[in-house]
């Protein structure tokens, strides 16, 4: 996306409309300092914002964001180009949430045997003993929770059997035995329980 080009367009537009940055910022219900911005292409309008923009200068978004009038030819092809860089960063977004759950996970998994294990090598008391069990299942089952929440929406599962990609319940999710890759979960479509493959998108 070219901002400066977008902010010259956004600039046109406002002009054509007989708008200053003043009354244009009154009707958005923001400051003549942030239209400025987005004119000067330093900042991309929000969605909300282009929502707007696009319906009081009476052309689409996709025009907004290409920051010209498109002719259809133009208009398909930028359209497909959005989609497709909006894909890429979903899945961008749900290959680092993935990478962080397994990091929390690793770490989980060292936090409870230290707590475990510490207190025995350094024969510790009892009571101590119990307390770092008591701590270390606390912070196991904080872990799993921790990594559940992050990849449960990130991506979904491909059923071996129909070939059917959908998201699992998170109850499923949370008791299914699994991999790294693989988790055992009842496909929607067929039915059958089996190991499913993890699609990033
Ligand atoms: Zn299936």
């Amino acid at each position: 996306m070219d901002m400066q080009k977008i902010g010259k367009f956004l600039a046109e537009l406002r002009k054509g409309n007989n708008l200053t940055q003043d009354e244009l910022g009154e009707r958005l219900g923001v400051t003549n300092k942030t239209v400025s911005r987005w004119e000067n292409g330093n900042y991309l309008p929000p969605v909300e914002m282009l929502q707007l923009l696009s319906r009081l200068y009476d052309v689409s978004i996709n025009e907004l964001l290409s920051g010209a009038r498109l002719n259809d030819e133009r208009y398909k092809e930028k359209a497909e180009e959005y989609i497709a860089v909006d894909l890429m960063k979903k899945s961008k977004a749900a290959k680092k949430r993935l990478i962080i759950s397994i990091i929390v996970a690793c770490m989980t998994i060292l936090a409870g045997t230290a707590i475990i294990l510490l207190p025995a090598l350094l024969s510790a008391p009892i009571w101590l003993r119990i307390i770092c069990i008591a701590l270390s299942a606390v912070i196991i089952v904080l872990g799993i929770s921790v990594c559940c929440v992050l990849t449960i929406d990130a991506g979904v599962y491909e059923c071996p059997n129909c070939g059917e990609k959908f998201v699992p319940s998170m109850k499923d999710f949370i008791f299914g035995a699994h991999t790294f890759t693989k988790r055992k979960l009842r496909c929607p479509k067929c039915r059958k329980k089996s190991y499913c493959k993890k699609r990033l998108n």
